[in-house]
């Protein structure tokens, strides 16, 4: 008995019950599209699965599709270029540029990750190890990278046809639609990437989609909904009055991509109701200080209210008195100062960065104040703190842990389950849909809101599982 093959194959090998290490191959046509190349972020055997194989021959790709440029999304592109990949990245102008400062520190990252293994292994008398790749890997990709605007339709290979939409997550994320030509009619195939909040400030909302024959979607928060976000900036402003009267300096650990810009935001909208005229803000992060740049070199890409403020004012980053440091000495200057600043410092749980020098001058005063503003995983010195530790080890002094600790839930960049379930309620027919990008719980709990709500066919993907449409 013959049966006419369904033309596409959607194999999802990264982020299947699990939040990193994004990647999934599309074959139809004869081609081979991958759809983002990340890195697996945490646990022990993270670094062995980032400079594992990638299941198929990187030199056999058609074409690489990224959906935006958090590490987890792309990490791996230098990789895929140094075992053989030659062919275009396409992603959205916003993230070509973002793609150039993430990979570049992920390789300097990789450099002090291997030298200091290395330092371990030389002196048991083992051989040193490799970093997982060398700048000239980054360059080598970004020289690949084929930016395209949003809503722009490029046909990338013959009979498939790739168009960005906004995802409101971070700066250039898309959501993907990938047409193909497949004689009758065209079949789609939306990857949401990821989804985020319609009420974050700076960015567009995420676009309603219409039209797909299988929905690829995210489903990090698919089991909860995230504090309100006006709620949660009230809080951000009585905290730092009450930080004032307690005369100390604040932390806010923040990562360089999204919440920093979105901090700034916020403190540049209530600087006088706030009374920021009373503090030095200082954004202690070369990286952040870049990309908030990059973000302002795309205010195409900004939301109505955030154009109104550069038109009329406040600038939303350019706040009175920010000092945006980048030299290491001015950065230890600050750690002289006892009271007055409010410190924003990457990394955002605290694992790396110049917020560990700044948390090993202040933890231990009691007028000091440390804002967590980002989800803190497990095993990080962020979440020890969030979770009260009385104290922690920094450099290898061991710290009374006294300053007064805030933690705020309501600044995520991902859409939380009611968000996804809406931006999903838009397609028409409501499409068959694989749920990717989310640990087991908050999966099936998305699940179950899709199948009652709309009917839907609902997969969740499993690492190398294959679907087809
Ligand atoms: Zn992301």
């Amino acid at each position: 008995m013959s049966r006419k093959e369904p033309s596409i194959r959607l194999r999802c090998m990264g982020a299947a019950g699990e939040v990193t290490g994004s990647r999934h191959l599309v074959e139809a046509l004869g081609r081979r599209v991958l759809l983002d190349c990340g890195m697996v972020q945490g646990g022990h055997t993270e670094t062995a699965r980032n400079a594992a194989g990638f299941g198929f021959d990187p030199a056999e790709l058609d074409a690489v599709v990224v959906s935006h440029a958090h590490i987890d999304h792309i990490g791996r592109l230098p990789l895929l270029v140094a075992r053989g990949y030659s062919g275009p990245i396409h992603a959205t102008r916003a993230t070509a540029d973002l793609a150039r400062i993430m990979l570049e520190d992920a390789a300097r990252l990789a450099a002090a990750d291997a030298e200091r293994e290395s330092r371990v292994r030389q002196r048991r008398g083992e051989a040193p190890v490799q970093p997982l790749y060398l700048l000239r890997d980054v360059q080598d990709t970004l020289r690949r990278l084929q930016p395209m605007d949003y809503g722009e339709r490029r046909e990338i290979l013959p009979g498939i046809q790739l168009r960005f939409e906004d995802a409101g997550h971070i700066l250039g994320a898309a959501i993907v639609e990938l047409r193909f030509r497949t004689g009758g009619r065209d079949k789609v195939l939306v990857f949401s990437g990821d989804i985020g909040p319609a009420a974050a400030p700076i960015l567009r909302d995420p676009t309603p989609m219409h039209e797909a024959d299988l929905v690829l979607m995210e489903s990090t928060y698919g089991d909860r909904d995230h504090r309100d976000r006006n709620e949660t900036v009230r809080e951000l402003g009585t905290i730092l009055a009450n930080a004032h009267a307690d005369g100390g300096n604040v932390l806010i650990p923040a990562f360089a991509v999204g919440r920093s810009q979105e901090l700034l935001y916020w403190m540049a909208r209530h600087w006088h109701d706030w009374g920021l005229e009373r503090w030095q803000v200082i954004l202690d992060s070369p990286m952040a200080t870049r990309v908030t740049e990059l973000y302002q070199r795309h205010t195409e890409l900004f939301d109505e209210p955030t154009r109104r403020m550069l038109e009329r004012g406040p600038h939303p980053f350019r706040l009175p008195n920010l000092r945006c440091v980048v030299d290491v000495q001015d950065s230890m200057a600050i750690n002289r100062r006892a009271s007055g600043q409010i410190i924003l410092a990457g990394s955002g749980m605290c694992n790396g960065g110049r917020i560990r020098h700044h948390l090993r001058h202040n933890l231990w005063r009691e007028n000091c104040d440390i804002v967590f503003v980002g989800f803190q995983a497990r095993g990080t010195l962020g979440r020890q703190l969030v979770d009260g530790a009385e104290f922690v080890t920094l450099f290898g002094e061991k710290i009374r842990v006294r300053a007064r600790r805030h933690t705020l839930g309501g600044l995520s960049a991902h859409a939380g389950q009611s968000g996804l379930a809406a931006w999903y309620g838009h397609f028409h027919g409501h499409p068959p849909v694989v749920l990717v990008h989310g640990e087991d719980p908050a999966r099936k709990a998305l699940a179950e809101v899709l199948q009652q709500r709309y009917r839907a066919r609902v997969t969740l993907a499993r690492a190398g599982g294959v679907i087809r449409f």
